[in-house]
């Protein structure tokens, strides 16, 4: 049967937009449909804009350190709306950047919501298509707990256009976006609390990289609050918003800014249509290879709740367009030593294997810690300190893995996911040459065992 096209990828976000554009360069023919924004989240309302603002906070820091560096400046003052305006015209130049991708590498761009209405069929806008595969990358949403008052809150989402900076926010979620945009808001001003349920934020992550960063931001007077959590929001006729916090507490702020993760969106996608069977939690089920339990349909990126990055949609993008159209250049994604790094101020760096996950996997282990002052800051009074950590396997000298709380953490944690994919051992970081004098150094020079 001759269909319209041989690929139909629903949503022009990190993934499908990868996918289309190499499926159509293999030379399949290719259709997108975006209901909402080119680039999707990443580019709209996810890493582009919310780097721009941690950016934009850091800013705070330079200014603090200038003094030790004998520049005098007069009191700054920082104005929301222009960060606001600037990003936004970043945003569209990105938006065009996109539509030219695609276009480009012939690839059809529908503009509207579509729904799947059988095996090989879709409907755009009252418009029916038909397609030997069809690619779900349709994302994902902010997800808010069902509380009185869940709609006065925001979510990032809606950060990214605030009209006014809040002069007081409360930041609910101990995952990566609480906080980064902890750090941006306390960054530009704002007076923030950070409430988190359980003991220590950034569940999964390495202990001493949660603990080494909420005294840092404790440090720089951000209100951590863990066990904490908010049972009820009401409007108080001021226009503040009161949070009944579920032990009684009562906090008052301008904004309650949710960051308790995200859910898959599926909204209208008429699955129902198809055989494509939902996980556990609610994600399309794929195998190894992005098939759903339709053969005819795939999916990838966050819809599929595997790994929530940008880098790893692009990379299971990249995979399924050479799988149907290119199969002798077909490589699995290794989902192996991803490197990441949460934009907090400081921010955090890492690769590998945690502590903690080491230990569980069984491996003996050596630990080389080193926390110090950066150079940077030797001039100035602050005395905010990095960390770096190596987790070493005890018996093959294999570095599991490599964290770092500090700046530029995450520009310098992309270096060593090249060296972890490449199997390196602890000898080997001994013996490269640092770069000197840096803080990436450190982690070629850490002699000492600390356990
Ligand atoms: P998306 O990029 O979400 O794209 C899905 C697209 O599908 C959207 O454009 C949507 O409008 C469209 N769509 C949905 N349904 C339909 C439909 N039925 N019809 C037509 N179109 C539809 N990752 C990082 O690696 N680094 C970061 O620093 C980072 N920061 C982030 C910050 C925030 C605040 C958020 C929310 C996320 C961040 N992420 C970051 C995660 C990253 O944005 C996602 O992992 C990535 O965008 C997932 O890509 P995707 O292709 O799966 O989906
Ligand atoms: P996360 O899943 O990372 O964190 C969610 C947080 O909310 C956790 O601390 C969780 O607590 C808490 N939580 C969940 N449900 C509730 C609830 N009902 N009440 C109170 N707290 C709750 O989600 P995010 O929203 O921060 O980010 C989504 C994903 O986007 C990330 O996992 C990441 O993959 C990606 N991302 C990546 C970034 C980067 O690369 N720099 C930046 C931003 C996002 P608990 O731990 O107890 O379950």
């Amino acid at each position: 049967m001759a269909y319209d096209f041989d690929l139909f990828v629903i949503g022009a976000g990190s993934g499908g937009v990868r996918a289309a554009r190499f499926a159509a360069g293999f030379g399949a023919k290719v259709a997108v449909a975006e209901s909402r924004y080119l680039g999707g989240t990443c580019v709209n309302v996810g890493c582009v804009p919310k780097k721009l603002l941690v950016y934009g906070a850091h800013v705070a820091d330079e200014l603090e350190q200038a003094a030790g560096y004998g520049w005098s400046l007069e009191e700054g003052h920082f104005d929301w709306g222009t960060l606001i305006a600037n990003k936004n015209r970043e945003i569209e130049r990105l938006n065009g950047i996109y539509r030219n991708l695609l276009v480009n590498s012939g690839v059809t761009l529908l503009q509207g919501h579509a729904r799947i209405t059988g095996a090989h069929e879709l409907e755009v806008e009252g418009q029916r298509y038909t397609a030997e595969h069809i690619l779900i990358a349709t994302g994902g949403w902010p997800q808010v707990p069902d509380i009185p008052g869940k709609d006065l809150a925001i979510t990032s989402n809606e950060a990214f256009y605030l009209k006014d900076l809040p002069r007081r926010v409360l930041v609910v979620g101990g995952g990566y976006i609480a906080v980064e945009f902890a750090g941006i808001f306390q960054g530009l001003g704002a007076a923030t609390t950070l409430l988190y349920r359980g003991d220590l934020f950034l569940r999964g992550f390495d202990g001493s990289v949660r603990t080494h960063l909420k005294e840092e931001l404790e440090k720089r007077g951000l209100d951590l609050q863990f066990n904490a959590d908010i049972q009820r929001i009401d409007k108080l006729e001021d226009g503040s918003l009161k949070a009944t916090l579920k032990d009684g507490r009562e906090l008052v702020a301008d904004c309650v800014f949710y960051a308790t993760g995200r859910r898959p969106m599926l909204d209208n996608l008429g699955l129902e249509n198809t055989g494509v069977e939902l996980g556990e939690r609610g994600y399309v089920r794929v195998d190894d290879q992005y098939q759903t339990t339709a053969p005819s349909i795939l999916a990838i990126g966050d819809v599929i709740g595997r790994v929530q990055l940008t880098p790893v949609a692009l990379a299971e993008g990249m995979a399924v367009a050479r799988r149907l159209f290119k199969p002798e250049q077909y490589r699995p994604v290794d989902y192996q030593n991803i490197p990441t790094a949460v934009f907090s101020q400081p921010p955090i760096g890492t690769v590998g294997l945690t502590e903690e996950q080491a230990l569980e996997a069984g491996h003996k282990v050596n630990i080389y810690e080193s926390r110090f002052r950066a150079m940077k800051l030797t001039l100035t009074d602050i005395q905010e300190k990095t960390l770096m950590k190596l987790v070493v396997d005890a018996q093959t000298d294999k570095v599991l893995g490599c964290h770092m709380v500090g700046p530029d953490a995450g520009e310098i944690i992309q270096g060593l996911g090249v060296a972890l994919k490449a199997g390196a051992t602890k000898q080997q970081f001994d013996e490269t040459i640092g770069v000197h004098p840096t803080a990436a150094e450190e982690f070629v020079t850490l002699r000492t065992i600390t356990r």
